[in-house]
């Protein structure tokens, strides 16, 4: 699909595209793909104050009711699939493949949705005084502020975006500042649904669009009651204690450092399969994304010696072509950062293979890597830290307890796996004294998961909980509920008041 045809479609306008001071690379050939126009950090407070406008009015619409926005908005994203599909893949780099897995997550969570909206329930408790109930309701919290990362932009904000609206709130989004066109995408296929659905010139959601002081902005504002923030855990250390400052709440999805146990009685086929994926798919730059694989000592020339020849032969070229598996680095930083780390690694001993820059000839302007496998004795500083790049730590070790200790022995807390055919293992890794992280995956890899369970990680990851299970409570606020249909007014606890 050529890229005005994918413009048009999604309403991107050649006046919105041409005529800003934001200027948007590709990472697939570093081509300029439009102009966009930042928004004036002295409209921020505007804003929010409008959105906050309109919360006073979307908290009265019935909740099935606002269910059935987002059931429109699916319509329009099913609609848009393979054209928004497009546009992820051009502006961040994943390859076509992973950018339809986006679009269709969001389709998922959008569906999800619609369902929650008729069951965002609260108990009903018996209460200890005679002629009393005792109940819970839950209601919108306000203007949520989203701010989110270069690597998902749409499907994170889909997450967060069908809960919140469909729990009675307005939103406030700061996407990043690297993938701008997909907000402004998402923004109007999300005015094409409010349209359908009978509302003037979406009040519900509105853009930031810009940098950090933008993102910023929102952190500051005592009018957003929760701020959903997702990207590295240095963002997250800006964010929370200035959030909490003003008492707000803050909902952080940040970095992960995800490992993944190959025990003795793996199924290698398997293992090696979800390995590639986890490692090497998005080229690496997932939040999920496998960095450090501990391998029995058994099995550990065999595994490592497979996954290079097949390293060898990854398709890495434009994300766009049917047959490519691993697409570009974001930008020149990226890669800077991935050859300083590599760089560290062989001086802390790591045995490096892969890494290097290909394509440089076809695409000057872009980043291509192969990627890496680092052979490391231990858990050194370098393999402690997140490198947003595709890096694989490989490490061997002999005793099930001990590769439990050094798995949860690093800051981030995000998705964990263990291969394995022994039932004690598997159990162990996902008990209480087993796996550490948010999410723990028995015989799949760390990255991909589905959006009906709870995301989300521990730690330095930051603890937030998204998309699936019981995660619209965090969009909400809940109240306990007395009521006394009796005549007499009895104190809990038995307390006599004579007054
Ligand atoms: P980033 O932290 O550089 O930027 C993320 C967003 O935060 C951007 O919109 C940016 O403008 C904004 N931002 C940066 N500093 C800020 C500040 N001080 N105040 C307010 N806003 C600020 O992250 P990135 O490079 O876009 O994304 C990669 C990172 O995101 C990785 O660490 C990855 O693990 C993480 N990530 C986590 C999840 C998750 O669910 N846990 C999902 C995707 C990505």
């Amino acid at each position: 699909m050529a890229y005005q045809q994918i413009f048009s479609k999604l309403n991107l306008d050649k006046h919105t595209l041409t005529t800003g001071s934001l200027i948007v690379h590709s990472p697939l050939d570093g081509q300029e793909l439009a102009r966009i126009t930042e928004t004036p950090l002295s409209d921020a407070e505007t804003i929010i104050q409008t959105a906050h406008a309109a919360f006073l009015e979307w908290r009265l619409v019935p909740a099935p009711k606002r269910g059935g926005l987002i059931r429109l908005f699916g319509e329009e994203l099913r609609t848009h699939k393979e054209e928004l599909a497009h546009l992820v893949t051009l502006e961040c780099g994943k390859i076509l493949e992973e950018g339809r897995g986006e679009v269709q997550e969001m389709i998922d969570m959008c569906d999800f949705a619609v369902g929650l909206s008729r069951q965002l329930y609260g108990l009903t408790i018996a209460s200890e005084r005679p002629g009393h109930r005792m109940m819970e309701t839950w209601h919108p919290l306000g203007v949520i502020g989203l701010i989110t990362p270069f690597n998902f932009p749409v499907a994170v904000w889909a997450w967060n975006a069908c809960l919140a609206l469909i729990c009675g709130n307005t939103l406030v989004w700061k996407p990043s500042e690297k993938t701008p066109l997909t907000a402004l995408a998402c923004q109007n296929l999300l005015n094409q649904a409010i349209t359908r659905y009978g509302i003037a010139s979406n009040p519900l959601q509105h853009l930031l669009i810009g940098g950090q002081k933008l993102g910023e902005a929102l952190v500051s504002n005592p009018n957003i009651p929760l701020i959903s923030a997702t990207g590295s855990s240095r963002m997250g250390q800006h964010v929370a204690p200035k959030v909490a400052s003003r008492f707000g709440q803050c909902l952080l999805e940040l970095g992960g450092n995800n490992g993944m146990i190959v025990a003795p009685s793996a199924d290698l086929k398997l293992a090696t399969h979800a390995i590639l994926f986890s490692a090497v798919g998005t080229a690496g730059q997932r939040c999920t994304t496998l960095r450090r694989a501990f391998i029995h000592e058994t099995i550990y020339d065999t595994l490592v010696n497979d996954l290079k020849k097949r390293y060898q032969s990854l398709a890495i070229g434009n994300p766009l072509a049917k047959e490519t598996l691993v697409g570009p680095l974001i930008d020149q930083n990226s890669y800077q950062a991935m050859q300083a780390t590599l760089n560290q690694a062989h001086q802390e001993g790591g045995k490096i293979f892969g890494g290097k820059r290909v394509l440089e000839e076809t695409y000057p302007h872009a980043y291509y890597v192969c990627p890496a496998i680092v052979e490391i004795p231990q858990q050194t500083p370098v393999v402690q830290t997140e490198t947003f790049a595709p890096i694989l730590y490989v490490m061997k070790y002999k005793n099930f307890e001990e590769v439990l200790t050094l798995h949860n022995d690093v800051a981030q807390g995000l998705s964990s796996s263990i291969f394995t055919n022994d039932i004690r293992e598997a159990e162990t890794f996902m008990s209480a004294q087993g796996s550490d992280c948010g999410i723990a995956n028995v015989n799949i890899g760390p990255s991909g998961a589905e959006i009906g369970g709870a995301f989300g990680g521990n730690k330095e990851t930051g603890g937030g909980r998204e998309s699936g299970s019981d995660a619209w409570k965090n969009y909400m606020r809940q109240a306990t509920n007395t009521i006394n249909y009796s005549r007499d007014l009895p104190l809990a606890q038995g307390i006599k008041f004579d007054a």
